[in-house]
């Protein structure tokens, strides 16, 4: 199959909402008045960001949300993206079981494909995705203040406690496996938190080094209550401190956390409530640098490594690097 009828046969969808769409140089789209395009592109490199065998449908599915979920983190309305895919072989059914993966998140996001880009090479995934935002509105990093609960949507620390089962050979608990595989971007209460959150990101590299950035960038510091963290439910099961290091450190979470004015506390839970989305509060930004944490109402040390980088050797998804 040929580079061509391979994209027409799996990547071009009839009723695209783009002026233009995938078979010129560029795809071509109107933004809606009063508003602005947020922007974000995210790879995944087999070996690296999922394991070799995993499902093509999971990692259709999973290259995309990770997108969605950085427009749903500015509070963005997700529009459309384009993909920019390096393949081994042009293998059909790699391609009909990734596609397929992909667009169900597409249509549950209501993001549209405009473009990409096929070559051949290590399997590998760069989608870049395109969100509208009411003009000024997109919801930042930098604008954490003193006093702000902290909020986390969802639940934490089950998709690494996955890759570490699956690292040491064993099958782990479904609820996490889902963690992994099938991150739930959580556009609809990004959406809603426009005029709520003063700051607000996902979820990645862990909860401390997010949170982390978000202090960084606000100037800010932060008091944590670990009892209060949501930990994925099978995460009970195991040591506490186990279970806490999961979520803390762990990251591929996919969860927002934010911070909004304590005097908001009750419009948080009415949206939370609107957009179907469990949160729980989780601390209070403070105004000296640094992270403190309370658990059982006494003061815990934080772990050392707070996240994955990629460039530290730390956590990775190859067996025996840690
Ligand atoms: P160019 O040579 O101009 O870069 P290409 O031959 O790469 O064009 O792509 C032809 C058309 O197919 C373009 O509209 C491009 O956006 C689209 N396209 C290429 N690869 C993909 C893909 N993986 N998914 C969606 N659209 C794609
Ligand atoms: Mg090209």
């Amino acid at each position: 199959m040929d580079e061509f009828s391979l994209i027409s046969r799996y990547f071009r969808r009839s009723g695209s909402s783009a002026a233009l769409g995938i078979g010129d140089d560029c795809g071509i789209v109107s933004v809606s008045p009063g508003t602005q395009l947020a922007v974000t592109t995210d790879t995944l490199v087999s070996g690296v960001h999922f394991f070799e065998n995993t499902d093509a449908e999971l990692i259709g599915w999973k290259s995309l949300a990770v997108n969605v979920s950085d427009l749903a983190a500015m509070g963005a309305a997700p529009r459309y993206f384009t993909l920019a895919l390096t393949l081994p072989s042009p293998s059909e059914s790699f391609l009909e079981a990734f596609s397929r993966g992909m667009f169900a998140l597409a249509d549950q996001c209501g993001i549209e494909i405009l473009g990409g880009d096929t070559t051949s090479g290590p399997l590998s995934i760069t989608i870049t995705a395109m969100g509208e935002l009411p003009r000024g509105k997109g919801i930042l990093r930098s604008k954490a203040a003193a006093g702000d609960d902290i909020w986390v949507s969802g639940d934490l620390g089950g998709a690494a406690h996955a890759v570490g089962l699956i690292r040491r050979g064993l099958e782990p608990p479904a609820d996490c496996l889902e963690k992994l595989h099938r991150p739930q971007p959580r556009v609809a209460l990004g959406l809603l938190l426009t005029d709520t959150a003063n700051s607000m990101l996902d979820v990645s590299d862990g909860l401390l080094a997010d949170l982390g950035h978000i202090l960084e960038a606000s100037g800010k510091g932060a008091q944590l209550e670990l009892d209060a963290i949501p930990l994925t439910g099978s995460l009970g099961r195991l040591d506490r401190n186990e279970a806490l290091l999961c979520a803390l450190t762990g990251g591929d979470d996919y969860e927002l956390c934010f911070s909004a004015p304590r005097k908001k506390r009750e419009q948080v839970k009415k949206i939370a409530d609107l957009a179907q989305t469990p949160v729980s509060r989780i601390g209070t930004i403070t105004g000296e640098p640094g992270i403190e944490a309370n658990l059982n109402g006494q003061s815990y040390r934080l772990p050392a490594r707070r996240g994955y980088n990629h460039f530290e050797e730390a956590w990775s998804l190859r067996p025996g690097t840690q």
